[in-house]
């Protein structure tokens, strides 16, 4: 029997398995090819139970979050991807305390803080991953960061072994994590606020809400910065500085409301954006001599 035969066979009542499913719904920019096994969790169990699976008949894995910070190829993704979302997503506070669950998206754990009057979390309001996809990558905003309030993580290893991580175990840097240097798979986190005032929170997160739709093209599908910050430069000004504004390849264009940005204008396809970042790391390289760096994760199809 292949993989996928024992999976059904299998697992069939144990998890939520689904055949070819178009991943552009899931992902902010609406690209996407489909996975050949989707698969949504329900708890770490279920997490630990696909790990060892895919393991054990060497499945190609891919662990996917709110897809925000995600390119997907056009043509799809062999193997299983393992979607820690919608349902896992409790969100618990217990006085300081706030204990969430991988799929909590972070403007609901950050809803959560405020509601309790804890401080720390405003700054990840508008950001739209979930805590799991943002505690990997540290996370960050409007000089606020994951690795300020994140004190301890569950997650589990290739081989589905859980790890406890906490403290400076955790190698926090720039969009960096050891997490992600290991390629752990986050199933809970603990987050440590501080007793604030309700009002001002709210103040706080709804002035940041608005700086960003004054900003950033939100009206339009994306998955965030395109590039990360070279040092002593901005992305954005760079691009702006080369005059590629509203450049356009296929349906793909660098907005022109945030040169940082590239949107989905119409239709575009992941190719489209991938034509439009080497033309804009080229044209930047040529400029200005700055060698950009995608800030995107890249899931290429191996079909
Ligand atoms: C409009 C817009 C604005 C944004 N603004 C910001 C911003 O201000 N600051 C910022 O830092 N980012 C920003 N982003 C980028 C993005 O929201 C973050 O990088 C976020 O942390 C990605 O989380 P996700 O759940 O969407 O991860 P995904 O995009 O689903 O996945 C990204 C990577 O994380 C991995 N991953 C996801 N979940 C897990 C898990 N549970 N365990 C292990 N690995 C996992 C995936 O395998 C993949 O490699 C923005 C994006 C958009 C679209």
């Amino acid at each position: 029997m292949n993989w996928k035969d024992i999976l059904q066979t299998e697992y069939a009542e144990k998890l939520r398995l689904e055949w070819n499913v178009p991943l552009a719904k899931y992902t902010t920019f609406h690209i996407g090819g489909p996975a050949e096994c989707f698969i949504s969790a329900r708890s770490s169990k279920e997490v630990q139970m696909v790990l060892r699976f895919c393991k054990e008949h060497q499945v190609d894995l891919h662990i996917l979050g709110n897809g925000s910070n995600l390119l997907i190829d056009d043509r799809g993704i062999t193997g299983i991807v393992l979607y820690i979302g919608r349902r896992m997503q409790d969100i618990q506070v217990n006085g300081t305390e706030i204990i969430a669950d991988a799929g909590a998206r972070m403007a609901l754990v950050s809803r959560a803080a405020a509601e309790a009057s804890l401080t720390g979390l405003e700054f990840a309001f508008g950001i739209p991953g979930n805590i799991g996809g943002g505690v990997i990558m540290n996370a960050g905003a409007y000089g606020g960061e994951l690795s300020q309030v994140v004190t301890k993580v569950e997650a589990f290893d290739k081989e589905g072994n859980l790890h406890v991580l906490e403290g400076d175990e955790l190698c926090f840097g720039y969009r960096k994590s050891a997490l992600k240097t290991h390629g752990y798979i986050v199933s809970r986190v603990y987050l440590q606020c501080k007793p604030g005032d309700k009002d001002r929170i709210q103040a706080l997160m709804a002035d940041l809400g608005k700086r960003r739709r004054d900003k950033q093209p939100l009206e339009y599908p994306s998955a965030g910065s395109t590039f990360k910050r070279p040092e002593g430069y901005f992305a954005g000004k760079l691009i702006e500085d080369s005059g590629l504004k509203g450049y356009t390849i296929g349906g793909a264009q660098v907005s022109e409301k945030h040169a940082g940005f590239i949107i989905n204008k119409e239709g575009a396809s992941g190719k489209d954006v991938r034509s439009l970042i080497g033309y804009v790391k080229s044209t930047v390289l040529d400029k200005f001599g700055v060698e950009l760096e995608p800030e995107y994760v890249f899931w290429d199809s191996n079909m």
